[in-house]
């Protein structure tokens, strides 16, 4: 991290000097508050303050942080509870009043989907915005834009999955002016909203290298990151699994500028993801803007049609149909029922027991790595517990029970780390995954001793216990495991780019 940040911490300190300039403008000691936290340990990873304070809340930003009591509003006993920032998943694929209650009520303030993104983004926002619990937004999808400049078709006519959206299409190849306007028409819907360029290359067999490249081209003009799912992994031993397919995003980074986002570390490498993370510490102390996450969990999901399931897959994962589970009966799967669902169904998500304990420890708990959910949508209940549980997860398992993370580190994961990797690109999020003076009223109040998911793969749709209290811009959402209804404070987390 150490030579990639300079810019990005200038940055930050920048926009957060002029918060306090401007919140101390408005925020007179003895104004009354909305909203007063009272007594709750206070831990803001961005400012190190780890403290019993209270916190007054105003017009939905943080109006005061004291250690001395606050009077004169509505109070919300916070006593013996943890008082962060709200957390941010910047791969939430469930953009939905589904999957927004569950991630809610597991302390999440901010869903993204930055992997697959959506296109037109103008199409979400106008679907969500006054009808959204928590916050929302998404990267311009590749795969989208590819559907439009191939097949004349847009993913208004696809399934909940993307990524099984047209067999034909993410096969073919694009020629040269094809690839041009698929990064064209990516970098449009970036101007107008879009958080960034989202790529599932996996997914997309028919993307050449260079396809992705000329993306890449774009974001190192734009300065929007490029979030990937990387290439499928080449079968053979000699080129090196699955480094030869990070190799390729790292080098188009390092050649475009293009600021990166490698997802789901730990599904990605499988055994080898200690080189995966040496590759991308090394790309950083060398000056390279690239990032990565992960989620707690052994077991993947995606959709049973996608590419993931193209000839090889065992080979490619180590695994065989009985590691393939199907959500709607729990079922594992055989050569033959593997065959009838993907032929007969394959918009539906499985679940893929496929990555190794130790790695997932590995991956959760270093420090460049961020926590990051990947829930899929919820069309079975009985898709992957990671949409309702990730961060409960973090919290009690690998905190309180395994004592692998210290607190102040797994918070950080979850909400500075997350806000910093989109704040150049939207200002909006300077304002937030932080608990700071003029800071957005995002933030999650849990129990530590109680803390803890509760979704499992065999009933993943239970939400998590501990989280006490959520607020989303100020508006009290969850109260000890009850969603607040009729509000709907979530708003459209934008890119700037496009503004004068
Ligand atoms: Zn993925």
């Amino acid at each position: 991290m150490r030579a990639a940040r300079p810019a990005f911490r200038h940055g930050a300190v920048a926009i957060a000097s002029l918060l306090l300039a401007s919140a101390s403008a408005f925020a007179a000691p003895s104004a009354p508050y909305d909203l007063i936290l009272t007594g709750g340990r206070v831990i803001d990873p961005d400012s190190g303050r780890d403290e019993i304070a209270d916190i007054g809340i105003r017009d939905g930003r943080i109006a005061a942080i004291s250690t001395n009591p606050l009077s004169g509003g509505k109070r919300l006993d916070a006593k013996n509870m943890v008082v962060a920032p709200g957390f941010i998943d910047l791969h939430a694929h469930g953009q939905d009043p589904v999957a927004e209650r569950l991630q809610l009520l597991d302390g999440v303030t901010t869903a993204i989907d930055m992997e697959i993104g959506t296109l037109p983004v103008a199409d979400l926002h106008a679907r969500m915005q006054g009808k959204a619990l928590i916050n929302f937004g998404a990267s311009a999808s590749h795969i989208c834009a590819r559907l439009q400049i191939l097949s004349g078709k847009t993913c208004a006519d696809s399934g909940p999955h993307q990524v099984a959206a047209d067999p034909a299409m993410l096969a073919k190849g694009a020629d040269p002016a094809q690839e041009a306007r698929i990064a064209d028409l990516m970098d449009r819907d970036v101007r107008a909203g879009a958080l960034g360029y989202g790529l599932g290359i996996e997914y997309v067999p028919g993307a050449g290298r260079r396809e992705i490249f000329r993306i890449f081209q774009a974001a190192g003009k734009t300065g929007a990151p490029v979030f990937t799912h990387v290439r499928s992994r080449p079968l053979d031993k000699a080129s090196g699994v699955p480094i030869a397919v990070v190799q390729e995003v790292i080098a188009d980074a390092a050649t475009t500028g293009a600021p990166l986002q490698i997802v789901h570390i730990a599904s990605t490498g499988l055994g080898d993801v200690p080189t995966l993370l040496e590759l991308v510490k090394g790309a950083q102390v060398h000056g390279i803007d690239v990032t990565t996450e992960a989620y707690p969990y052994t077991a993947g999901s995606t959709a049973i049609g996608s590419s993931f399931f193209s000839e090889g897959w065992q080979q490619r994962n180590g695994v065989s149909y009985d590691a393939v589970q199907w959500p709607a009966t729990g079922e594992r799967l055989t050569p033959e029922s593997f065959e009838r669902y993907r032929r007969d169904q394959p918009d539906a998500a499985v679940i893929i027991h496929v990555i190794p304990s130790e790695i997932v420890d590995l991956a959760v708990t270093d420090p460049v790595v961020s926590i990051a959910s990947d829930g899929v949508p919820w069309t079975t209940a009985g898709e992957h517990p990671r949409g309702a549980g990730t961060f409960a997860r973090v919290l009690g398992v690998y905190v309180r029970d395994r004592k692998l993370l210290d607190l102040k580190t797994a918070i950080a994961k979850m909400t500075i780390m997350p806000a910093r990797r989109l704040e150049k690109v939207s200002p909006q999020m300077a304002r937030k995954g932080r608990i700071a003076v003029g800071a957005d009223a995002d933030i999650t109040i849990f129990d530590p001793a109680k803390v803890k998911d509760s979704a499992t793969f065999e009933t993943p749709m239970q939400p998590s216990v501990g989280i006490r209290f959520v607020l989303v811009g100020g508006t009290l959402m969850a109260r000890d495991g009850q969603v607040t209804e009729g509000q709907f404070p979530g708003q459209a987390i934008r890119s700037a780019l496009g503004q004068p």
